[in-house]
């Protein structure tokens, strides 16, 4: 079987709409499809450690155990040898954040500081956003500022 090209994009879709975690933090309740598969590739960029974060992506991948083929014109397929739609997906998932670590370490890999956002977020190179979005980042604000009028009026 071919172990499916994972868009960036997608695959934080992925997370942030499937896994457990970002959903119970947004008031939903439970895994959505896939929960699986989304809650462990969630686990590569909310773990405490990089040595958790390797152990995490090591575990996407390990199953399908994908193997590169090369064709004549030089493109690259994974292949694995199980047919687990959830375990290539997993593969696909973990294939395409080892290609962004490979390139720039684990610091992209984020969670949202949001007080009521877990969301998991690729950060741009060179970037430490706190937030996975400028809702969640105005939220903070208007927050931090509260606080301030809060403190003011004591
Ligand atoms: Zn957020």
């Amino acid at each position: 079987m071919v172990v499916p090209d994972i868009d960036l994009d997608k695959l934080v879709t992925l997370v942030n709409e499937h896994a457990g975690i970002p959903r119970r933090a947004a008031g939903l309740i439970g895994a959505g499809e896939h929960g699986d598969v989304a809650g462990r590739v969630y686990q590569v960029f909310a773990a405490d450690t990089d040595a958790e974060r390797a152990e995490a992506l090591n575990g996407l991948l390990a199953a399908a155990a994908p193997a590169p083929v090369v064709d004549e014109h030089g493109a690259v397929q994974w292949h694995s040898g199980i047919d687990s739609p959830d375990e290539l997906l997993a593969a696909g998932c973990g294939l395409a954040l080892l290609a962004v670590v490979r390139e720039d370490g684990w610091v992209r890999l984020r969670t949202c500081d949001g007080a009521d956002c877990a969301d998991a977020h690729l950060d741009r190179p060179g970037r430490q956003r706190r937030y996975c979005s400028q809702t969640c980042l105005n939220r903070a604000r208007v927050r931090a500022y509260r606080e301030r009028q809060r403190h003011h009026e004591e």
